[in-house]
């Protein structure tokens, strides 16, 4: 029998918050949070990000040990009082621990206590959100990267961060399916060895060369399996912007304006479905130009999932298309919003990823309860495919 708190007239009573430090993929320090209940422990762990938004929220308050203690201080008794029973009521909890601790930190022990409440409820995350699995997000895998998420071969590498693919296959096991199929063809291809930060392969050829590859997969597989796939890229140019954009395989300066025309030729040339940040962060014009195209231009650096920044880029009509990783603003609410408004505006939503992840899975809950159209996951290594595993349970009907 679950004791009951009559008092503040709730059942779920939260006994502990244990914050501690857990390794990412990179082997990096990051928060995982622990919300221990009546009901038992629910935990969520931050990803890291590395070609990082200048207008991100910035992790943690001070750093990751302060965060920590100040989590490990949170006064149980006061969060219950709190009486959060509603996703809404988060903003009770938000006012507790506002400029205290850090996005990273944010996201977790918001995640964790939903996590906590959806159980209360006798619902899976997704469903406590008021998700409908009417659609689940379409996987978004990264199959050759470059950029600063890869260490290049013999100092070279693509300019651009990730070749991406996207299957339409049916079902989120039918995508994941292909996916792998594409994954392995590459390593057949480039014949490279080594793996990116996201398990992309890494290459040391250029742009060009490497959506050449991403053409030749595409057809493979359409010949070999009937499958089809749609390539994608994200440039990350704010990663490789100052004044210009400075290209090094091969060496090139292109203005704003030249990487504009670069970018529309790119996407003609190879048929771009999806491209994600080919301008810097503060480029809203530019990507509103670009956004004239037949194809998906994607903010992310430039909209850092926060409500703000997407109003301006809806307002200038600079995108179709919407990045949403919660712990660049941290606050699950306004994760919420950005995407209420995306969609009000048509925008296509992206749950994503960081390039730095644990085996934590909170993203698929989050894409599936927000409604989110695609997620962007990743095909290789454990951290990137318990995403999609969460989503294949999610799509049978399974519980946790
Ligand atoms: C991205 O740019 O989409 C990405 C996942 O990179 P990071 O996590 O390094 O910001
Ligand atoms: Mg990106």
């Amino acid at each position: 029998m679950r004791k009951k708190v009559d008092i503040i007239n709730i059942k779920m009573i939260i006994k502990k918050v244990i914050a501690k430090r857990v390794k990412d993929s990179r082997g990096e320090a990051t928060i995982q949070i622990i919300v221990q209940t009546s009901d038992g422990k629910f935990k969520t762990s931050a990803p890291s990000g590395k070609s990082v938004g200048k207008y991100e929220a910035k992790p943690y308050a001070r750093d990751l040990n302060s965060d920590i203690s100040i989590i490990n201080n949170l006064n149980a008794k006061k969060i219950n009082s709190l009486i959060i029973k509603k996703f809404e009521d988060l903003t009770k909890l938000e006012k507790v621990v506002k400029n205290k601790i850090g996005a990273n930190s944010l996201f977790a022990l918001e995640a964790s206590l939903l996590k906590a409440l959806a159980c209360e409820n006798e619902k899976e995350l997704w469903q406590f959100l008021e998700g409908k699995t009417k659609k689940l997000p379409r996987p978004i895998c990264n199959i050759i990267g470059g950029g600063v998420h890869s260490r290049g071969i013999k100092g070279k590498k693509p300019d651009f961060q990730e070749f991406l693919f996207i299957s339409n296959a049916k079902t989120i096991e039918g995508c994941i399916k292909v996916n792998k199929i594409a994954h392995r063809f590459a390593y057949k291809l480039l014949r490279s060895q080594k793996k990116n930060d996201e398990g992309a392969w890494e290459t040391n050829r250029s742009n060009e060369e490497v959506l050449e590859i991403m053409n030749v997969i595409k057809k493979k597989i359409k010949k070999k399996f009937n499958e089809n796939l749609v390539i994608g890229i994200d440039a990350a140019a704010s990663s490789f912007f100052k004044k210009t954009y400075n290209y090094k395989n091969p060496k090139r300066e292109l203005s704003e304006n030249k990487q504009i025309e670069a970018i529309k030729g790119l996407i003609k040339g190879y048929n771009l479905y999806y491209v994600e940040d080919p301008l810097n962060e503060d480029d809203f014009a530019g990507f509103k130009e670009l956004n004239k195209e037949k194809c998906f231009i994607v903010g992310d650096d430039l909209t850092v999932t926060n409500p703000k920044r997407l109003k301006k880029a809806i307002k200038m009509k600079a995108i179709n298309g919407v990045i949403v990783k919660p712990n660049q603003i941290g606050s699950l609410l306004k994760v919420k919003e950005v995407i209420a408004l995306a969609k009000k505006a048509g925008i296509k939503t992206i749950m994503s990823h960081r390039s730095g992840e644990t085996e934590d899975d909170t993203i698929a809950d989050l894409g599936v309860g927000f409604g989110c159209d695609f997620i962007k996951t990743g095909i290789y290594g454990l951290v990137r495919e318990s995403k999609l595993k969460r989503l294949v349970k999610i799509e049978k009907g399974l519980k946790r």
